[in-house]
């Protein structure tokens, strides 16, 4: 990639050089299968032992609990349609937020048509999920709670322990989406009473392509799959060998490091957040301030337009990302800035930044000058009405 500031680590992570370099014997020079029995498939099937425990250790989960999927849209899925199929004579309610990834929240639309019933909870203006909200949707026949643990736009992070506490006391199943979450903040599924949990590779410095379903060890797993034993016959195809070890690394890393960069980002997202409120006038921050993941700020600038934004940061070497989407030829606000309540104008003056373990003050700095630079170039001759004078 050439050169410049990537801030838009919720979307893809780099991979590390000691990811790749875990990677590469599994290509070309061991790429028995590892279904097989000739010896040097042996080593193929330890590797990929080796992840399962790797990436089980991140959630405090057994290796026989972990089902390697293509990714954490493949997982999301997976859970929820394996607990619509698998309890469908308990019942066809499903609990779910209004701030979901799109792998849940279309996922659980498909089921509608199918003859589910699903509850979409509402968030407050931070984008908090509440615990009591979820108990009070309870009803005799709701099969699962499907609630993230941390959001992918604004970077809340959201009540798991609680929501799993009372999942787990109605005798309710629990899915959490931890794609942001998995090796960014400490999870683990028995203190947090989880039953079924969703992460990705590329989003924690890993390849992308490869993910994992986390199933509790004595439900049974419907596959979404068909077609061989692998994964203890719920998840048929060839296991993609390269992106499961490196996974598998790209987990311990994150572990290891969990603490460290936490902080590390803390601090640097905290320097950015309060420049830019301080500095650039109409500014408010979206999402949590405090419970919030350690990398992500999310800005709405009033009185500006996003999409005009993101290409002049993009001329500045800047890559963040925005608040809406282009959706049939219309500027859609996302469905996450709706739900916390904003106005299709402020979501449409949102930007996303997500910083990663590499970022440096000096790049944030930069960043700061050039969004107050950029952002009252902007309202300067705005189409907008123009903003009252502070
Ligand atoms: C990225 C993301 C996904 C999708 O993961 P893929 O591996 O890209 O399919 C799902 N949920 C959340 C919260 C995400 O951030």
């Amino acid at each position: 990639m050439q050169h410049g500031i990537y801030l838009d680590n919720a979307a893809t992570t780099k991979m590390r050089e000691e990811v790749l370099q875990e990677m590469l014997p599994f290509f070309c020079g061991n790429y028995a299968n590892p279904a097989a029995i000739y010896s040097p498939a042996g080593a193929v099937k330890k590797a990929v032992g080796t992840a399962r425990e790797r990436t089980a250790a991140m959630i405090g989960a057994k290796p026989g609990e972990i089902y390697f999927t293509a990714g954490g849209s493949e997982s999301d899925n997976w859970a929820i349609r394996a607990v619509a199929k698998g309890a469908a004579d308990k019942g066809r309610h499903i609990i779910t937020s209004k701030i979901e990834h799109h792998a849940v929240l279309h996922t659980c639309e498909y089921l509608e048509r199918q003859g589910c019933e699903v509850t979409y909870l509402d968030v407050d203006s931070d984008g908090l999920i509440s615990p009591e909200a979820v108990e009070k949707a309870i009803r005799p026949d709701t099969i699962l709670i499907s609630l993230m643990a941390a959001n992918n736009e604004i970077g809340t992070l959201e009540p798991v322990a609680r929501i799993g506490e009372i999942a787990r006391k109605r005798g309710v199943l629990f899915h959490t989406d931890a794609v942001q979450a998995y090796g960014h903040v400490p999870l683990n599924v028995e203190t947090m009473h989880i039953d079924l949990l969703s992460a990705s590779g590329h989003k924690l410095n890993g390849p992308k392509g490869v993910g994992l379903l986390y199933c509790r060890e004595n439900l049974r797993l419907h596959p979404l799959i068909f077609g061989g034993a692998q994964e203890r016959g719920r998840r048929a195809g060839t296991l993609n060998v390269p992106g499961i070890v490196g996974f598998g690394k790209a987990a311990q890393l994150a572990k290891e490091t969990m603490r460290e960069r936490s902080e590390k980002e803390t601090a640097l997202r905290d320097y950015l957040i309060d420049r830019v409120l301080a500095e650039i006038p109409h500014t408010t921050l979206n999402g949590h301030r405090r419970e919030r993941l350690s990398n992500n700020a999310n800005f709405c600038f009033r009185f500006i337009e996003g999409e005009s934004l993101l290409i002049l940061l993009d001329q500045q070497g800047i890559w963040g990302s925005g608040g809406s989407a282009c959706t049939s030829g219309a500027t859609e606000p996302s469905h996450v800035l709706s739900a916390i309540g904003m106005s299709r104008e402020d979501a449409r003056g949102s930007l996303r930044l997500t910083l990663s373990e590499e970022t440096t003050k000096e790049e944030l700095s930069y960043v700061a000058e050039k969004l107050k630079e950029i952002v009252g170039r902007l309202r300067g001759m705005a189409l907008w009405p123009s903003p009252p004078a502070r």
